[in-house]
């Protein structure tokens, strides 16, 4: 540990004043606000050690890296006859894609793309009452905090301009893969987009990923060690779009991004790592946050290969 903690420093000081030529996700207005000098670290192991580093108490926006809560839940209620409803392969394209989505008839290459999470969102819809709620206390129990809570700004800046994302839920729609009404499925989508953590609470809250999918505090099983390596395959083969190949080749983890800037990484039986630097680079993910992941894995020989 000692070791992880100073090699963490020492690339945390020579990544804190990196010249970053990255964006910050401007198509959502609320997110061009963020301080783009940020950069948040941090790391919990397995045997419940944590480090953070720079502003890794500053809350922000999750984004997409919450489409992987939402599949767990939706997979832990339907199974294996989810992937009925959105496949399990990489996309090649935007996150926001909407190419492949007519020519597939309407079936989203993975859940981890926009498309693919509105139809996971659907899902959620159909077996709750009050989606939600469930939502933000499955989050709430996994961090072990209760303050865990949606940012209403972020939600009404993204519903206000979320065209494209309403043009992919129309074009699943007429293929018969949306089963609840719209409005209803695009508010609980961009409320979950919303959800607003640090990088602290976040690297608590994946950590069961390091751990065959045992909560290693509490002892919880959140997903059965089968699922657990399905979703860890899928993280490494869809959680960047279409930079996941450059993120398993570069940093050689399973992770997801967001465009709020965070970047979360597992090391199976190791950590769990999130990084957030809000500039992002044209695929959307954030350019400090990749390049100090990197630099991590290849000082510390560490990776899934
Ligand atoms: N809420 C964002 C969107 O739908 C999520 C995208 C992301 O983080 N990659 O466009």
């Amino acid at each position: 540990m000692e070791d992880i903690h100073s090699v963490l420093d020492s690339i945390y000081n020579k990544f804190k004043d990196f010249e970053d030529i990255g964006e910050k996700a401007t198509y959502i207005p609320e997110l061009a606000n963020v301080d783009e000098r940020l950069f948040g670290i941090s790391l919990t192991t397995v045997n419940q050690r944590q480090v953070n580093l720079g502003d890794a108490h500053q809350k922000f926006s999750v984004q997409s890296i919450s489409k992987v809560l939402m599949l767990i839940m939706a997979y832990n209620l339907e199974g294996d006859a989810l992937w009925q409803r959105v496949d399990v392969e990489p996309s090649g394209a935007g996150f926001n894609s909407m190419i492949l989505l007519e020519l597939e008839k309407g079936i989203p290459r993975n859940p981890l793309i926009n498309a693919g999470a509105i139809v996971i969102a659907d899902v959620l819809l159909s077996h709750y009452k009050d989606p939600e709620s469930e939502f933000i206390n499955f989050v709430r129990r996994l961090t072990n905090d209760p303050t865990v809570t949606f940012d209403d700004k972020v939600f009404e800046s993204e519903k206000g301009v979320g065209y494209r994302n309403y043009a992919l839920i129309n074009m699943m729609k007429s293929f018969g893969n949306i089963q609840n009404p719209i409005d209803e499925v695009m508010d609980f989508y961009f409320k979950i987009c919303s959800l607003s953590m640090s990088c602290a609470q976040l690297s608590k809250t994946f950590l069961f990923f390091a751990n065959d999918g045992v909560d290693p505090i509490t002892n919880e099983i959140i997903l059965t060690p089968s699922r657990n390596k399905r979703i860890n395959a899928i993280m490494l083969l869809c959680g960047f779009y279409d930079e996941a190949g450059e993120f398993a080749y570069r940093v050689g983890l399973p992770g997801k991004s967001g465009v709020g800037g965070g970047i979360l990484a597992i090391l199976p039986n190791m950590y769990s790592i999130v990084v957030f630097s809000p500039k992002l680079n044209p695929k959307g993910n954030s350019y400090r946050g990749m390049a100090f992941l990197e630099c991590l894995t290849t000082e510390l020989s560490d990776s899934v290969f």
